[in-house]
């Protein structure tokens, strides 16, 4: 049953509604995969075979009564864990969310279980999306597919590594500031963060509410289209979900680039960027070249300040987000406390590591009286600025090319001691979530030690379309994403 594990999930779509083959094989086939492979990665929390199993059987039975089954029929899927599963525990690899079972799906859940997916499991992530390794998770460690010694980035490591080890075609992931994009690159995957708003938030455990965004990891294009197109669209749920239907990006990303103009801020290429990397970025350049691109360097002047705006703006959100933990509502509770207050701050003190503690903790200092015009409000001045230089650079190009990491994977355990040297993994993808535009990481290659490169396009508001259509050009014209760490 190998060769199953390696189509793509528009391949088996397709298969399962043709009645090749059935929606209960496809699952199989990638649970004995997971029972093999994922001990060595550690991409699952959990995995839901039973239920998994009545989605699937639920596919076949439609298929049998002549009923569509839907865009994603029998396609497994996993979820990174910071998104609410009804009936199925969502830790968001906190001990604080011990025990926390949501009485309700996201949205995201809900449609792809209307067009016929299959939730496999549960991945592993940074505490409450807080990290660029995954070695913030307090519940377990993941592994880079590519070599199981360096991490799988984070925060949604569990589920790029999950894509990349042919766990599943498919993944969700959150993008708050890269974790999205960043993982993908580490684990040669595609990974997609939407225009913000594009993807309804309704029941993914916020971080920080104007920069997260949910967004698929996938081995093509086609998947990343396919999955987009049920995903996206307007949700009453989610106030910021823009008021738009889905579009048919499955269509819209087909096309030559011939005339595209892409865009080099010289600014993404400044110290820190490794030499392979950015040799890395200039040959896809020169095949985007080949393929009929016209290239031209800008400046966007205010990118040496994203790393502080965000470091301010994202905290602080997460401290006024993160206030819900307080031992009444979710998840663990401690206990032989004296009073509310006394209940809250156990609570906290046992529940959250490090990482969360130390966001809280900024956070709450950039929000108080005295502080806050120093710092959130100079953040959110400098945000604007931000912003300002992608609509200035957007009038001249269509797309932005850079690195989506200054290095490819680092080791486990090599940066966890280093807040700031973990921090600045992420110098490249921040800007995104900043200014709300769509971002995408594509493979590009591998290192010296056989590592993934991944390359970033960003474009403006709602290109994800246009983002597809360089990535397929690029890929189609590479083997990259044919190629499989071996496990
Ligand atoms: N690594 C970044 C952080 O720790 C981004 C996280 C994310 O996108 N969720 O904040």
């Amino acid at each position: 049953m190998s060769e199953i594990t390696n189509l793509t999930a528009t391949e088996i779509a397709s298969a399962v509604r043709e009645g090749i083959v059935s929606a209960v094989d496809i699952l199989d086939a990638f649970l004995d995969r997971i029972a093999d492979v994922d001990p060595h990665v550690g991409a699952f929390l959990i995995v839901t075979s039973d239920a998994a199993r009545q989605a699937a059987t639920a596919v076949d039975a439609k298929i049998a009564a002549g009923i569509d089954p839907g865009k994603l029929a029998g396609v497994p899927i996993a979820i990174k864990d910071n998104m609410c599963t009804r009936g199925i525990a969502t830790t968001c690899a906190s001990k604080l969310l011990d025990g926390f079972i949501p009485p309700y799906d996201a949205t995201v859940i809900t449609r792809l279980q209307d067009a016929g997916a299959v939730i496999i499991g549960k991945t592993n992530l940074d505490e409450f999306a807080m990290g660029s390794s995954c070695e913030n998770s307090a519940l377990g460690v993941t592994r880079n597919p590519w070599d199981l010694s360096k991490v799988p980035g984070g925060s949604s490591g569990g589920s790029a590594a999950a894509v990349a080890a042919r766990l599943v075609p498919i993944a969700l992931g959150s993008d708050t500031g890269g974790s999205i994009r960043q993982p993908a690159a580490f684990c040669g995957t595609i990974g997609l963060k939407p225009t913000y708003g594009m993807v309804s938030r309704f029941g993914l455990v916020a971080f920080a509410s104007s920069l997260d965004q949910i967004g698929p990891f996938a081995n093509t294009v086609d998947d990343i289209a396919l999955v987009m197109e049920v995903l996206s669209g307007h949700d009453p749920k989610d106030s910021t979900s823009l008021p738009i239907d889905a579009p048919e990006l499955m269509k819209a990303s087909h096309g030559d680039i011939k005339g595209l103009r892409i865009g080099i801020p010289d600014e993404y290429f400044a110290d820190g960027i490794s030499e392979p990397v950015r040799e890395a970025v200039m040959e896809v350049v020169d095949k985007l070249v080949e393929l009929g691109a016209v290239v031209s360097h800008l400046s966007m002047p205010h990118t040496e300040y994203t790393l502080p705006a965000y470091y301010i703006v994202a905290p602080a959100e997460a401290s006024s987000n993160l206030a819900r933990y307080d031992g009444v509502r979710y998840g663990n509770r401690a206990s032989k406390t004296l009073s509310h207050e006394d209940l809250a701050e156990k609570t906290r003190e046992q529940g959250f590591g490090p990482e969360v503690k130390r966001r809280i903790l900024i956070g709450t200092y950039a929000l108080s009286a005295g502080y806050y015009d120093a710092f959130y409000h100079k953040a959110m001045q400098v945000r604007t600025l931000i912003q300002q230089d992608f609509v200035k650079a957007f009038e001249h190009v269509d797309v932005l090319i850079t690195p989506t990491t200054p290095t490819t994977a680092f080791g486990i355990g090599e940066k966890s001691d280093d807040p700031l040297a973990m921090k600045l993994s992420d110098i490249c993808t921040l800007s995104a979530n900043l200014a709300g535009v769509p971002g995408i990481s594509i493979p590009a290659g591998f290192d010296d030690e056989g590592l993934p490169f991944g390359v970033q396009l960003l474009g403006p508001a709602l290109s994800e379309a246009l983002l597809l259509k360089v990535s397929r050009a690029y890929l189609d014209a590479t083997n990259w994403t044919d190629q499989e760490p071996v496990l």
